[in-house]
């Protein structure tokens, strides 16, 4: 072997003795099980990843819309969705349960990529199976208002969006979407309201880049589906042919939802 070589053999044990000593000064310990993380950054042990309670099944915007109705005591007159968005297929890996909660949070409030990595490759791997997804041809984040996105510095629904474009080869078609205001939070929806508009939260910038083009709308947690509805609704109105919805988690149905 040459000195190249040793070099290379010796910088590699300086590495991971530095990494080893990082993890006895500054422990961090699995979200799911409290054990040492071997990858440090990555919230949960490999073990406690495939304890996630996996969605299997698709639904409608219009079921999700439904059942959050159900458990909350919305009683829905009919269906506030036009349509197509009504019956647009959604798609999530795992129920929002202490885990994947755990997950959501530290990506939305803590900007780790490491775990956006490991939800993307879940997510993609779920659009994947799904013969209702081939031949998408763009994946649109769900984006954030412009203050909020300055306010956070990164769009967790993007790192999502990246991710899931890594592992599929889907391209991420940005900037054609924009949040003009907020979506009505849940806790806004009374049920003496009985009504869900989140008509005009979204609005198309750049049609050329959605017209007649199958897409996949990315965001992290399902729950009413009012800001999915309103999201895919500016799509098709900017001519996207059809969409697709795919999400890290879902709200188990009948839950109070998670805000
Ligand atoms: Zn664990």
């Amino acid at each position: 072997m040459g000195r190249g070589g040793e070099w290379r053999r010796a910088t590699g044990r300086l590495e991971s003795t530095a990494n080893r000593f990082l993890g006895i000064l500054f422990p961090e310990f699995c979200r799911g099980c409290g054990r040492v993380l071997a990858i440090r950054d990555c919230l949960l042990c490999d073990s406690c990843w495939l304890k996630l309670s996996w969605v299997s099944d698709a639904r409608t915007l219009a079921e999700l819309t439904s059942a959050w109705g159900r458990a909350n005591g919305v009683g829905f007159r009919r269906c506030p969705w036009p349509g197509r968005v009504a019956e647009i297929r959604t798609r999530a890996v795992a129920y929002m349960e202490p885990v994947m909660a755990a997950a959501i949070h530290n990506l939305k409030y803590r900007g780790r990529k490491r775990v956006a990595n490991r939800l993307g490759r879940l997510m993609a791997r779920v659009a994947l199976s799904d013969p209702a997804f081939r031949g998408c041809e763009g994946l649109v984040p769900v984006p954030l208002r412009p203050e909020k996105l300055r306010e956070r510095g990164y769009n967790p629904s993007a790192l999502l969006a990246g991710s899931v474009s890594e592992a599929t080869g889907i391209p991420v078609v940005h900037g054609a979407l924009v949040k003009i205001r907020p979506t009505p939070s849940q806790t806004e929806i009374r049920p003496r309201d009985r009504t869900v508009n989140p008509r005009g939260s979204f609005r198309v910038v750049n049609p050329e880049g959605i017209a007649g083009i199958r897409l996949i709308l990315v965001d992290d947690v399902a729950t009413s589906g009012s800001t999915l509805a309103a999201a895919a609704g500016a799509l098709l109105e900017g001519e996207a042919r059809e969409i697709r919805v795919l999400t890290a988690a879902r709200t188990p149905m009948g839950s109070l939802g998670y805000s």
